[in-house]
């Protein structure tokens, strides 16, 4: 460590938001460059490296083969998909000296459709698997928590190519497979769980989630039944409809000042002719209307009202997959002023819906079925309607899975409840079918020499995201303690004497001696630190073992060191002449 590029600080870097992040910076693992972008640092570029030779040797082991694209590429193959436009302020766009348009991929379906085109023309070539691990680039809105979300991040991708749907469903899951591995064996816990496929389309479409609090992702699972999935692609269970006849009439009342929910949810349990018969309204009587501007691609910007009960958020998330590749924007005063239909704060069926008097498209939530009654706006500022029925009274224009989901909700799968957590994404695997190989034309023939449309699968480890998110199951309150396999060492050497002592010629020896035997050594070897500071680095390091070089050693007799464990912290005194068979052992595990 005299000669490593390394700087261990004492302080946490002001920017980091998660705990990876500051022990990361703090250990001497990468710096921030630029928002979203890091600079590798010899530990961390071990670190890196070590993932992607777990998830090499993973894909390699399936079968598949490794090739290398551009990243900085051409416009066209993009806007035969149209992901020149679909992927929006996402995309790193730029120009040559000539003016042409180029990209720095934020994926690479058309490449890898394009070669697969260039080169093959037979059934008989298929199937076919290839992966690249590769810079890639979006410009996300929100970079964070250091590597989690960059703006440029290395990926792995894989991609597979099929003649019909039952192959496609093999190399799914052969991918499938070999994701299991590759996070079993880098040490990171994970869920796989139903995903929406973005906007990749496609259709069969599963997450390798990290349950982690800090995660960006939220999912349900079910303890019953095993059912598992991202948030966005939850699909509430539907009610039964209710008979219409009998439901009494819909009734118009001033209800003043009741802008909100809870104004309104008030107001109706303290008027005596607007109370419930039974007992108290709840929020979930009431029919919430929210409404958003849906940004298009192109720039368009097109309003959507969202019905649901209003004991419910709308999750943004959730309403931005569902409105994929638009990007949803707040419903301005302005734009309040451009539709004087709407009054804010009393908005209500009556005026929302393609063929109403506002003209803006209305989507309920698929709770509200023909048959419910609700407490909703009656579109004039001061006035609800009581006992609205839906497929009586009003029929939006579809439904739209966009409420938030809670702990409890009903499981979709079983009946049962569902709980919801957080995770970091880690991987992402999908049926993407047709849709590329059709838009870029890539036909081959089949066995009766007739062509054909091969069907694609893509396939996505977010590589150094997952050196973050190992980073983030593993640390402890002292530091970062990484798992052997990707670990930037074996053994730790920590010479515990005094400048000048016998311990340094010892530790030397010794991390000589492992080195031979095939360990990666850290020896801590710096001049001028105290064997105080020297133990708090190892500790922040991570390495999952820790060799102490101390006064075990000048005992003639018997010479010792101590080994620790660094996470159990348990420690052993080994002799001397031992050490290099105890902790080959050791590394062995
Ligand atoms: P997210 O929902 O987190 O933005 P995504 O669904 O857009 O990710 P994919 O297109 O499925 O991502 O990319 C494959 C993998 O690449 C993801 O599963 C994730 O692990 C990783 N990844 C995606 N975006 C980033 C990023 N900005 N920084 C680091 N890793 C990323
Ligand atoms: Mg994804």
């Amino acid at each position: 460590m005299s000669t490593l590029f390394l700087r261990t600080l004492r302080d946490d870097p002001a920017d980091a938001e998660v705990a990876s992040h500051r022990l990361m910076v703090r250990a001497g693992y990468i710096r921030r460059a630029a928002p979203g972008g890091f600079s590798w640092l010899p530990l961390g570029w071990k670190v890196l490296r070590n993932v992607e030779r777990v998830v090499r040797e993973e894909m390699d082991r399936a079968g598949f083969q490794e090739v290398h694209f551009p990243a900085l590429l051409p416009r066209e193959p993009y806007d035969l998909t149209n992901r020149w436009t679909e992927y929006g302020d996402n995309l790193f766009r730029l120009k040559d000296r000539r003016g042409n348009d180029f990209l720095l991929a934020p994926t690479h379906e058309e490449m890898f459709t394009l070669l697969v085109k260039d080169l093959y023309s037979s059934y008989k070539d298929f199937p076919l698997h290839l992966y690249q691990i590769q810079t890639k680039f979006r410009d996300e809105a929100r970079p964070r928590a250091g590597l989690l979300r960059g703006r440029e991040f290395v990926m792995k991708d894989s991609y597979s190519f099929d003649i019909d749907d039952a192959g496609l469903d093999r190399s799914y899951q052969e991918h499938r497979e070999a994701y299991i591995r590759l996070f079993e064996r880098l040490g990171l816990p994970f869920v796989i769980v139903s995903a929406m496929s973005g906007a990749m389309g496609g259709s069969a479409s599963e997450e390798f989630l990290a349950p982690l609090e800090i995660g960006e992702d939220t999912f349900v699972s079910c303890g019953s039944c095993g059912y598992a999935a991202n948030v966005e692609a939850f699909v509430t269970p539907v009610p039964d409809p209710i008979p219409l006849d009998g439901l009494p009439p819909a009734v118009v009342h001033d209800t003043p000042n009741t802008p909100t929910i809870a104004t309104l949810v008030a107001h109706v349990n303290a008027v005596p002719e607007l109370r419930h018969p039974e007992r108290e309204w709840t929020a979930a009587d009431t029919l919430k209307n929210v409404i958003v501007l849906l940004r298009q691609p192109d720039g368009a910007a097109v309003p959507l009202a969202i019905g649901l009960p209003g004991d419910r958020d709308v999750d943004l998330k959730r309403l931005e997959a569902q409105v994929a590749p638009a990007e949803v924007e707040p419903f301005t005063d302005e734009s309040f002023a451009a539709h004087p239909v709407l009054a804010k704060g009393y908005i209500g069926p009556g005026a929302l819906g393609l063929t109403q008097s506002s003209g803006i498209r209305y989507l309920v939530d698929p709770r509200v079925v023909a048959g419910t009654s609700w407490i909703t706006g009656a579109d004039t500022s001061g006035s609800h309607v009581i006992g609205l029925v839906a497929g009586r009274d009003f029929t939006p224009d579809g439904t739209i899975e966009a409420a938030e989901i809670r702990d409890g909700d009903v499981c979709p799968s079983c009946g049962s409840t569902v709980e919801i957590a957080r995770g970091v994404e880690i991987g992402h695997i999908f049926q993407l079918g047709r849709k590329y190989a059709e838009a870029l034309e890539l036909t081959v023939q089949n066995d009766q020499g007739r062509p054909v449309t091969p069907t694609m699968g893509s396939y996505g480890v977010g590589v150094s995201r997952c050196v973050a998110a190992i980073a983030e199951s593993t640390l402890d309150d002292i530091g970062l303690c990484w798992p052997r396999e990707i670990s930037p060492a074996d053994v730790h050497v920590v010479v515990a004497g005094k400048d000048g002592g016998p311990q340094l010629g010892a530790a030397e020896t010794l991390s000589a001696d492992l080195e031979a035997a095939g360990l990666a050594v850290l020896l801590d070897d710096r001049a001028g630190v105290s064997p105080g500071v020297r133990f708090k680095d190892a500790e922040l390091i991570g390495i999952p073992t820790i060799v102490v070089v101390g006064r075990g050693i000048t005992d003639e007799s018997n010479p010792t060191i101590e080994v620790k464990d660094r996470r159990s912290g348990e420690r052993v005194d080994v002799a001397l002449p031992d050490a290099v068979a105890h902790l080959v052992a050791t590394c062995a595990h």
